[in-house]
């Protein structure tokens, strides 16, 4: 079957509220090829997450997943940094946030619906999920870190936001020119050189 492609930054199915899926239907095969195909989109990609509206489907559901092959390139500093961690494939529907603490933490960010760039986002370091998962099982957990920051981008698809409305909008940047340099860069040497003010 042949991958659906990936909704890009103007579709307005990217700025609608996602409908929540009604659990008896979530181990529905229509369901579960959705899923499938999600996991399949969000892996050739590749990316860590993917939320069912970046292809066109305006549904409450997401698939978020990180492993090493995705933070090869990343030191063992600039993963202790990030909070960076393995995580494995996590499917959620209608997955709800519940921000933990109050500590923020401040990297760089890209999207599959805005291709070609990245910027800043501020992000809370713990938040905890609840959900159903793959099977329509309700479930909780807590995350910190990087895969916090994936599970907050990823809700926020459901909302109809992107990173783009969250953005330190100065740090705004083109992949192909500007990723390598700003990725090797302490965050705050990053805000000074572009000229974003300090907390
Ligand atoms: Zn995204």
């Amino acid at each position: 079957m042949q991958k659906p492609a990936i909704v890009q930054a103007g579709n307005v199915v990217l700025r609608a509220r996602a409908s929540e899926v009604d659990p008896k239907h979530i181990t529905s095969a229509n369901m579960r090829q959705l899923v499938r195909i999600m996991v399949d989109v969000m892996r050739a990609a590749p990316g860590v997450g993917l939320a069912a509206p970046q292809i066109g489907v305006g549904l409450s559901v997401i698939v978020i997943e990180d492993n090493e092959q995705r933070m090869a390139k990343l030191t063992k500093e600039q993963r202790a940094e990030r909070g960076r961690t393995l995580l494995p494939l996590m499917v959620v529907f209608n997955p709800k946030l519940q921000v933990l603490g109050d500590e923020k933490a401040t990297y760089f960010e890209g999207c599959l619906s805005v291709q070609g760039y990245m910027a800043l986002v501020e992000r809370h370091v713990a938040v905890e999920v609840t959900g159903l998962d793959a099977d329509g099982k309700p479930f909780q957990k807590q995350m910190r870190g990087w895969p916090a920051r994936i599970l907050q981008h990823e809700v926020d698809h459901l909302h109809g936001m992107l990173y783009i409305d969250r953005m330190m909008s100065r740090s705004f940047c083109c992949n192909d020119d500007m990723a390598a340099k700003w990725l090797d860069m302490p965050i705050d040497d990053v805000k000074r050189a572009l000229g974003i003010e300090q907390d």
